[in-house]
């Protein structure tokens, strides 16, 4: 296109003579209907223009000019400056997830992080998880074990940290509201409760099974007309003196203890059951409750 232009323009042009301005805004305009049509066109620029193109305050004033229209020539020749691959190099790193697998901030940044994070939400905070996820992450929890090395590191990471009274406060009320499942209607449990039924006390009614008593604790029955708690405490868990094993859970008759003082202060009565007496002989157990 541009060389059959030229040949026309040389034919009918003399040497030296200039365009009308008339005629210079009509080749303006044709020229700039055959450059949007016609892609293949391409202007051409000497030497000299192409070396003050090449000037930094050019640049910026082309580009400026250029500002919001469509890019010029084809798009196969389109290349990125070394600059702007690089960029893109980073940023595409930045997004790929392998990148930040196993990548550990330094000690310093992580102090950072964490004064920054001082007081505010966590940003998963209030984030429900779908039913979906819930029980996919349930499965994959499920049968996990941590090792020696983790239980120690989560041990050591939790001496000397204290809760406020009111965690605490907050903590005891939850798991009166949340009992143990694993601890809940054991078989001895449903011995004392057939025994009592066949009694006459009627369930939800004379006697609640794995009541909490605000505050204190979960028990396993609670008789509300005569204000007696029972407790069946099996032998293993509770360690008991004859079944026990030494070196387990040694510390619940302690806590048993005081659990009974604080009933007891409260106002109710605590009786206690062993596992083997229970199994022993029910009947003869509940015998002292009226
Ligand atoms: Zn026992």
């Amino acid at each position: 296109m541009y060389s059959v232009c030229k040949a026309v323009h040389n034919k009918y042009m003399k040497k030296g003579a200039t365009h009308s301005q008339k005629t210079k805004k009509l080749l303006r305009d044709v020229i700039s209907t055959l450059y949007k049509t016609d892609l293949t066109y391409r202007k051409r620029v000497s030497a000299a223009t192409k070396k003050a193109m090449k000037k930094p305050d050019t640049l910026k004033k082309l580009s400026i000019a250029r500002k919001g229209k469509p890019r010029m020539g084809d798009p196969a020749n389109w290349k990125h400056t070394k600059a702007t691959k690089e960029k893109l190099r980073i940023s595409a790193t930045l997004q790929n997830s392998q990148y930040w697998k196993n990548k550990r901030f330094s000690k310093k940044h992580r102090k950072q992080l964490s004064i920054s994070h001082m007081g505010k939400a966590s940003a998963r905070k209030g984030v429900s998880l779908s039913k979906i996820t819930r029980l996919k992450l349930s499965k994959s929890l499920t049968g996990r074990k941590m090792s020696a090395a983790t239980k120690e590191k989560i041990r050591l990471g939790n001496t000397g940290k204290t809760v406020s009274k009111e965690t605490c406060k907050k903590m005891r009320e939850w798991h009166i509201k949340h009992p143990n499942k694993k601890f809940s209607n054991t078989k001895i449990e449903q011995k004392v409760a057939s025994e009592l039924e066949r009694r006459g006390f009627i369930r939800n009614e004379d006697f609640f099974q794995n009541f909490g008593i605000s505050e204190i604790k979960n028990v396993d029955f609670y008789l509300p007309k005569s204000n007696v708690i029972i407790e069946c405490d099996g032998c293993f868990y509770h360690a008991c003196p004859e079944h026990g094993n030494p070196n387990y859970h040694q510390s619940m008759s302690a806590i048993d203890v005081k659990n009974t003082i604080l009933l007891e202060a409260a106002g109710y009565n605590v009786f206690r059951f062993w596992e083997h007496a229970i199994n022993k002989d029910t009947r003869k157990c509940l015998k002292i409750i009226k």
